[in-house]
């Protein structure tokens, strides 16, 4: 690529935007890759980067420390050759023709760069209605955020969450966890409703409240009301207003594409990228929760494309982007897979879902468990796995081989999935040949 060098010059080498989950990864693939030129990887937070997942759970809980949550030790950076940059927050980038630029930040300092990685992730989306700013209004996206609503939680015995997400359902089970009344008010008719279907919706919903914690579904807002300046509670527009000391607001997160927008490049939901990481200038890199990218599974419809919020992700997408930055044109590894600890529920999805015409639910009450699988005709595309590890597994190396469970055999609870998966999905039953099992 033009004006990009590996390794010769004193040039500012690749400059990475965001310190996260896919910047980290991607600074240390390229290294892992043998890429010598220098890298800088720049952050807006005071922090060391760190992993996201445990804010709503485990750390929030208080069951581990800050310290856990840090990717890497310090040495690694150095050992590494890149560059932590902190508390530097990028405003404006000024581009020349070739790729390289100057990032110019708030506090007035300036990173050359011959190439540009961006991996901004999202933000939280702000809710915006009365009250919405009294004292005790929190968001959860990062580490500042998970301090915030830790250190209010002593002085609450009441908690609203706003929105039956993902995030929602993890810091409600939490505070649910940690002796608080919990509320979760959900404004659609079902929880998780932008991830799984009705079946897992459902059993979140009964999961939940028979844990205590209560749900209200079709929740129409009107305003949080407070009092001195602190929130006392959330109003609905049936009259009811619900206690809170604290409100967590969880309703989903917006893509921060500010700086791809004001240079030009191409967004949509995301900022647009191939199939290898590269937006639509064909030098940037964007990865993460930041990149609306082609869908990366096998079988998806032709041009589809897709913006994945998970660890997962991130990891994979950051892959496919150091191969690119050295030069290599390797797709996306993998099925998209993602987790949600919600209590003593343990939600695995394998694949996407997107598009399906029929589900097979496995249930054994017994046990716990509890999955949902997928189809698109007789093609498994993907399943949600409560307390189920095996399903899960099985699935997952379904949909990594291209082969199918059959849905008829798979509603029986007592067959593992694993020995009924088939790998040629087009063959007639009888021709097919079994997959041999993991190991
Ligand atoms: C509370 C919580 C729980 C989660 N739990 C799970 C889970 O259980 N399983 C799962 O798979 N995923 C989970 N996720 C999602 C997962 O953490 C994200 O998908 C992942 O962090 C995305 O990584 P990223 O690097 O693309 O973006 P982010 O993690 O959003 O990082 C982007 C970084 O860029 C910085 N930045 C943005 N703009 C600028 C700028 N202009 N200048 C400098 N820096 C900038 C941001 O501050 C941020 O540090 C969770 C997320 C949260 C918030």
């Amino acid at each position: 690529m033009a004006g990009y060098h590996d390794g010769d010059g004193p040039d500012g080498g690749l400059l990475i935007i965001g310190a996260s989950q896919a910047g980290v990864q991607l600074a240390g693939s390229l290294r892992a890759l043998g890429h010598r030129a220098p890298i800088t990887l720049l952050g807006d937070e005071n922090h060391r980067p760190y992993q996201r997942p445990a804010l709503s759970k485990d750390f929030l809980q208080g069951k581990v420390t800050s310290e856990s949550l840090i990717f890497r030790t310090a040495e690694y950076w150095d050992e590494h050759r890149i560059r932590l940059v902190k508390g530097e927050r990028i405003t404006a980038i000024d581009r020349a023709d070739d790729g390289g630029g100057v990032a110019r930040s708030e506090s007035g300092a300036r990173f050359a760069f011959d190439r540009l990685a961006l991996t901004v992730g999202a933000r939280a989306r702000r809710l915006d209605i009365d009250g919405a700013d009294l004292a005790g209004v929190l968001y959860l996206r990062n580490a500042d955020d998970a301090l915030a609503l830790k250190a209010r939680m002593p002085e609450a015995t009441d908690v609203v969450v706003i929105g039956g997400g993902f995030i929602g359902l993890e810091a409600a089970a939490s505070a649910d966890t940690m002796g608080r009344r919990a509320t979760v008010l959900e404004a659609g008719p079902r929880l998780i409703g932008r991830a799984v279907g009705s079946e897992t919706s459902d059993h979140f919903l009964g999961a939940h409240r028979g844990r205590g914690v209560d749900v209200i579904l079709n929740a129409e807002i009107v305003r949080v009301v407070g009092a001195d300046g602190a929130v006392t509670g959330v109003e609905l527009a049936d009259g009811r207003v619900v206690p809170a000391q604290i409100v967590l607001v969880g309703i989903g997160v917006i893509p921060n594409t500010d700086l791809a927008e004001a240079m030009g490049l191409e967004c949509d939901n995301g900022i647009r990228v191939d199939e290898y990481a590269l937006a639509s200038d064909g030098v940037t890199i964007a990865v993460g929760d930041c990149a609306n990218m082609p869908n990366p599974v096998r079988g998806a419809p032709p041009g589809d494309r897709i913006r994945i919020e998970s660890v997962n992700n991130a990891i994979e997408h950051a892959k496919v982007a150091a191969y690119s930055l050295v030069g290599r044109r390797e797709e996306y590894a993998g099925i998209p897979w993602f987790w949600s600890n919600q209590g003593d529920l343990k939600l695995q999805i394998a694949g996407l879902s997107t598009g399906y015409d029929r589900t097979v639910v496995r249930r054994d009450d017994e046990k716990g468990k509890f999955s949902v699988l997928y189809y698109r005709g007789e093609q498994i595309i993907a399943a949600d796995c409560v307390n189920h590890p095996l399903d899960f597994m099985a699935v997952k190396n379904a949909l990594a081989k291209g082969a199918t469970i059959p849905a008829d055999a798979a509603s029986d609870v007592a067959t593992a999935l694993k020995s009924i998966t088939i790998a040629d999905p087009a063959a007639p039953l009888a021709a097919r040949p079994a997959v041999p099992a993991e190991r």
